[in-house]
């Protein structure tokens, strides 16, 4: 095993991006004896307030970059649209094991659909959209529903639009193509359930899978992830198998987030990957050997991966800005004694201003009674219609 390149604790980790999932990858690193420093813009951002050291700038500032260099033995990322120019003065002059190949093949949906199809792993039929004559060429090939997407810059169903008629072509078209990026038209896929798997590739090239995670998103925003996922074993299998593919096939160092679908007849499609700990994986923090976050930490300093082995079933449901105020209100009630023994995690991520929509925290049940979990969530009324569903957004 290549044991070069291992970074023990002591040393210190430089985060690009002071968000939730950097808070948590800090947290965890911190039990392991690593030091933080965050750059981030905001001076009280989530993973600054936990972090040993902060650097206060824009993601674009080339200085503070070398800053963040200066003060790292180690440096990674927790969001994938990272200044290009950055990306490059951090490869050249640090050591970022996650390479910025990842970034710049996950930061575009073309470039990510051709690498995923690459490693021999399948995706929605797709086909790079130009002109509005190309739109619908497309429409006419895939029928009717299908999703429009800016190849760049959408997150949460941002920059996508749902054709439910080809007379919506134009307008679509001219909506989208004013985010100046290349387009791409999927076929729409009527899916069973949304699947996602997270792998670990560490530069030893060891690689482990998650347990595969099902997901439920409301107005296109993760709401809930249940594990283990209502699937056979042979698809957890294949789904498992197919991150592991992706992770080897696109040299994956630290973490890798599949979102996939899976078709009536069993097909597994990818929809889209994220270079970085998830938010599908935040249930593996209380419900498995090794929490994503630790796994990353593994990974990119060269340790041996740690076991993904599942403990307990789990069900993780996100809190957002419209569920801080109820969310408060039980926790101030709470006494522990929840229905059949089911134990709840709350985590927050100290962030001050609650806006709708904005994730503030999450919520991980662990129980082996998915309906007692269920239950809870619709009686808790931290989640209720008026918080959080309008079926009407979803797509
Ligand atoms: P994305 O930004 O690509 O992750 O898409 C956000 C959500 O839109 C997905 O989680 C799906 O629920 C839905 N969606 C995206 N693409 C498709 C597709 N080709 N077919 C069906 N649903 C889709």
């Amino acid at each position: 095993m290549n044991r070069s390149n291992v970074i023990l604790p002591g040393r210190t980790i430089g985060i690009l991006g002071g968000g939730q999932l950097g808070r948590m990858m800090a947290l965890a690193g911190r039990h392991m004896g690593y030091r933080f420093v965050t750059l981030d813009p905001a001076d009280d951002s989530p993973c600054g307030q936990v972090s040993d050291r902060q650097i206060i700038a824009p993601y674009h500032d080339v200085d503070a970059a070398r800053a963040l260099i200066e003060m790292s033995d180690v440096i990674t990322y927790e969001f994938e649209n990272v200044d290009a120019q950055v990306a490059e003065v951090l490869s050249r002059e640090s050591y970022v094991p996650q390479g910025s190949k990842l970034l710049y093949t996950t930061q575009h949906r073309l470039r990510e659909k051709r690498a995923v199809e690459a490693s021999g792993v399948p995706v929605a039929p797709y086909m790079e959209i130009t002109d509005l004559a190309s739109l619908q060429a497309g429409i006419a090939q895939f029928g009717i529903p299908c999703v429009l997407k800016t190849a760049t810059g959408g997150y949460d169903g941002k920059g996508q639009w749902v054709l439910r008629s080809p007379g919506e072509a134009g307008e679509a078209y001219a909506e989208l193509s004013r985010a100046g990026t290349e387009l791409v038209l999927e076929k729409f896929i009527h899916f069973e359930k949304e699947l996602s798997v997270i792998a670990a590739r560490s530069p030893s090239g060891e690689i482990r899978t998650f347990p595969a995670a099902e997901n439920i998103h409301v107005h296109n925003i993760l709401h809930q992830s249940i594990v283990p996922a209502r699937i056979g074993a042979e698809t957890e299998r294949r789904a498992r198998e197919l991150a592991e593919k992706i992770a080897e096939g696109l040299d994956v160092i630290g973490l890798i987030a599949v979102e996939m679908f899976l078709a009536p007849g069993g097909e597994l499609y990818v929809n889209e990957l994220a270079p970085r700990p998830h938010n599908s994986g935040h249930y593996t923090i209380e419900a498995c050997r090794t929490s994503q976050f630790e796994q990353h930490i593994r990974a990119i300093c060269n340790l041996p991966l740690g076991s993904t082995e599942l403990t307990t079933p789990a069900v993780m449901v996100n809190v957002l800005g419209e569920h801080m105020e109820p969310l408060l209100k039980w926790m101030e009630e709470d006494d522990g004694s929840l229905p059949g023994g089911m134990i709840a995690k709350v985590h927050l991520y100290g962030k001050d201003e609650s806006k709708i929509h904005r994730k503030m925290g999450h919520v991980t049940l662990l129980t082996d009674r998915i309906d007692i979990a269920e239950q809870w969530i619709e009686a808790s009324g931290i989640w209720t219609e008026k918080n959080s569903r309008n079926s009407e957004d979803q797509t």
